[in-house]
């Protein structure tokens, strides 16, 4: 049995791309992955693992990290890591990337041509290709600089 490497198999078109290739690749097709599947390609936001299993009714971490490990291998969703956080999951195949705040927690999609200035600066002066799309550009959202520039609740503490 050949896996496909995640890296080279073309991000599934739609939806239904996806669940074709879950059917025939990721062995028997549950509701757990119907729904998770459903989630990546029909939700703007990317969500937790712990986002999933609010989502879905009756199912728990374990078989939500089993359907997400898949999803991964079999080219579906990746994962970006936005802060200290848990990674987010998305649909693979986005032209966005995302711009976090490591406070909140909140992040903002930006199109990937817009940072293309940027990495390319950064591989002439390191040969390092950044992979923004794995770990995004972070930093602190406004209204969380805000909250932390007059003392209120959300100030340098709350950072481990
Ligand atoms: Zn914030
Ligand atoms: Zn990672």
């Amino acid at each position: 049995m050949t896996k496909p490497a995640a890296e080279l198999t073309p991000p599934p078109a739609d939806l239904a791309d996806a669940l074709g290739r879950i059917r025939s690749h990721g062995g028997r097709m549950t509701n757990a992955k119907r729904a998770m599947a459903a989630l990546l390609f029909d939700s703007p936001e990317p969500h937790t693992a712990d986002g999933f299993v609010d989502h879905l009714v009756d199912h728990d971490h374990s078989v939500v990290y089993r359907c997400l490990a898949q999803f991964e291998e079999l080219g579906i969703a990746e994962h970006v890591h936005l802060g200290h956080g848990q990674a987010v999951y998305r649909r693979r195949g986005l032209s966005t990337v995302p711009v976090g705040c490591t406070i909140c927690g909140s992040s903002v999609d930006i199109d990937l041509a817009e940072a293309e200035a940027f990495t390319r600066r950064i591989k002439a002066l390191t040969g390092i290709s950044l992979d923004l799309a794995h770990f995004a550009l972070s930093g602190r959202c406004a209204r969380c600089e805000a909250g932390s520039a007059d003392g209120s609740s959300v100030g340098a503490g709350s950072h481990e």
